[in-house]
């Protein structure tokens, strides 16, 4: 079998889909429930495949289960994160896309072809139309950027004039052009993470996998890099997988996320669905530094009963994510009552979805009114406890 030729340079941006929702209050907004993707037009566009993926490693302490029977799709053009525990079978997904792990049962298509069928010279042919990045940039310290970003095309005999003009274009791409004669001892992990960048996309792939590559980084250079990556994204029209065991990462650049638990898929979705509503244990154990948790001063102070004395009830309001593409009303808090106060929470805005948690205190004698009032969506309110005033 052959493979065609990859996918011309700049086809021009993608842009994604944006869901515009029009609602009046968050009562309103939670009533009409919008959980299911928009109707396509287009049927989706299954990139890689994955066909109940088994992994099983023998060794002396006996056979690890890395992977349970997985099963689902990324489609072209996304972004779509796996993410899970240590020890979850994220890597061992991503390696069995290019057989660098090859499955014990099961299958991983790409364009339809089942990658385990594939005869050497054709596993040349697909490791070239897929990219991929590490967490520690694999450079070759003794090689200047341009030898290192070059080095595919000089192993496929690519003519050097050639090599030259593509590794020009890439280093401009990645913002490294007036590195190309440096070391990478003398380039900072941002740079390093670039170079390597580049050098996944010599051969021009249509896929890219990212394997932790801003675990090694600052936040600043993660920023960066996570930039560049939905640039790419954007700009070249590649399909990127990637993992990772930060849900900022996700956060910022995925389209879907499966998350990983014990080598088997325990939820997965579009971000801001599975962000704003976790089901599964793993996904909220891994969610908890996002989630905007009761501070521990309150949870100190909380009582599961004020016995008749004055106090105020702690409120955990979630806002799922689900339509409020306007953000949450100001008048749905406000009509709390004045004396309500704003304690802790944060929101976070998704592909157009407001979410996040509030935590909110209410004078308990006016809890019983509040609630009557019907001021906010019952199922998305918690009472946490109470808190004497005196405290
Ligand atoms: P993650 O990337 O989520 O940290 P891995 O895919 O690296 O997880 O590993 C999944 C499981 O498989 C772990 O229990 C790990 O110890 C085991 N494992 C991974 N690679 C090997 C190997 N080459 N030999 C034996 N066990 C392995």
């Amino acid at each position: 079998m052959s493979f065609e030729p990859a996918m011309p340079y700049a086809p021009g941006l993608s842009e994604i889909p944006v869901r515009g929702l029009s609602i009046n209050d968050v009562h309103d907004s939670v009533r009409r429930v919008v959980s299911g993707p928009l109707p396509s037009a287009k049927p989706p566009d299954v990139h890689i495949a994955f066909e109940n993926l088994q992994k099983h490693y023998s060794g002396r302490k006996g056979t690890v289960i890395a992977l349970r029977d997985v099963s689902f799709n990324v489609e072209r053009g996304e972004i779509f994160g796996i993410i899970g525990r240590s020890g979850a079978g994220k890597s061992t997904l991503l390696r069995a896309i290019n057989m660098l792990e090859s499955p014990s049962a099961g299958r991983v298509r790409v364009d339809d072809i089942d990658v385990g069928s594939l005869n050497e010279d054709a596993l040349v042919a697909l490791r070239r139309r897929i990219g991929m990045i590490f967490q520690h940039f694999n450079l070759l310290s003794a090689k200047t950027v341009r030898e290192n970003v070059g080095l595919p095309l000089r192993v496929a005999g690519v003519k050097p004039k050639i090599t030259h003009e593509r590794v020009d274009a890439l280093l401009e791409l990645v913002g490294l052009r007036d590195k190309a004669d440096a070391y990478p001892a003398k380039l900072s992990g941002g740079q390093k993470q670039r170079v390597g960048i580049a050098r996944a996309l010599v051969h021009d792939p249509e896929i890219l996998l990212c394997d932790e590559a801003t675990s090694a980084l600052d936040p600043e250079t993660t920023q960066s890099i996570l930039d560049l990556l939905r640039d790419i994204n954007r700009k070249l029209g590649l399909t990127i997988v990637l993992i990772t065991h930060d849900m900022s990462v996700i956060r910022e650049i995925c389209h879907k996320v499966l998350v990983l638990d014990g080598g088997q898929v325990v939820e997965r979705g579009e971000v801001w669905e599975v962000f704003g509503n976790p089901q599964a244990d793993a996904t909220r154990a891994l969610l908890r530094p996002l989630l905007h948790d009761l501070p521990q001063d309150l949870a100190d102070r909380l009582v599961a009963d004020l016995r008749g004395h004055p106090g105020e009830a702690i409120l955990k309001v979630r806002f799922p994510g689900n339509g409020l593409p306007g953000g949450v009303p100001f008048a749905a808090l406000a009509a709390l009552g004045q004396g309500a106060n704003l304690l802790h929470g944060g929101l976070d805005r998704l592909r157009g979805h407001a979410q996040g948690n509030l935590l909110i205190s209410v004078p308990a004698q006016d809890w019983n009114e509040v609630q009557a009032r019907k001021t906010l969506p019952a199922a998305h309110v918690e009472v946490l406890g109470y808190v004497h005033a005196d405290t």
